[in-house]
């Protein structure tokens, strides 16, 4: 699509998108998934879908789920079904979306992508440059706007970066956000 026939996307502050990914982060961290979440906003600026990590959660109609790939964002495009405008819509992560998530954004056209806190092991910005990366020319993306809640995201998600990253994966988050991952047993 050229940028000349995109649709608008909202004009709403990020903020508070961005806090409750964050408090979807939680729920899912409370059913013992991993910490992430994530909102679907359209051209408005109402939030149409909500989702969470739901890795080891039952898989149901309405929810992707049971299987390693029960990402926050998977979870939001399986609730959403075939996208309407998607390139007016914003997706909001707690945390920068992986090679996967990032990849269906582009596949499906989301228009904007933004996320509270950057992962430096997981997230698909590792591996490739997001604004470079062809597939994403049409997808709009704003990494860690707001810096206390990207400090939040990274105290959230650090324990499960040293749980469940391998070593080297765990020196790249402590190299990235040192002061949020200095306390982590
Ligand atoms: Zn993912």
């Amino acid at each position: 699509m050229s940028s000349s026939a995109r649709p608008p996307l909202h004009t709403q502050p990020h903020r508070p998108y961005l806090q409750e990914a964050l408090a979807l982060a939680r729920e899912a961290q409370q059913a013992g998934s991993s910490p992430v979440g994530a909102v679907l906003v359209d051209a408005s600026g109402t939030v149409i879908f909500r989702g969470r990590n739901r890795v080891g959660e039952p898989q149901s109609a309405e929810h992707v789920g049971d299987a390693s790939v029960s990402h926050a964002e998977m979870d939001v495009f399986f609730q959403a079904g075939k996208l309407k405008d998607p390139q007016s819509l914003t997706l909001y992560t707690s945390l920068e979306p992986c090679l996967m998530c990032g990849g269906a954004s582009a596949l499906l056209e989301v228009g904007r992508l933004v996320w509270a806190t950057d992962d430096a092991w997981g997230g698909a910005g590792r591996l490739i440059a997001w604004a470079d990366h062809p597939a994403m020319q049409d997808t709009e993306v704003l990494p860690c706007p707001e810096a206390d809640l990207e400090h939040e995201g990274a105290v959230l998600f650090a324990p499960e970066a040293k749980r469940a990253f391998p070593d080297e994966g765990w020196a790249l988050w402590r190299r990235r956000y040192p002061q949020e991952t200095a306390d982590v047993e």
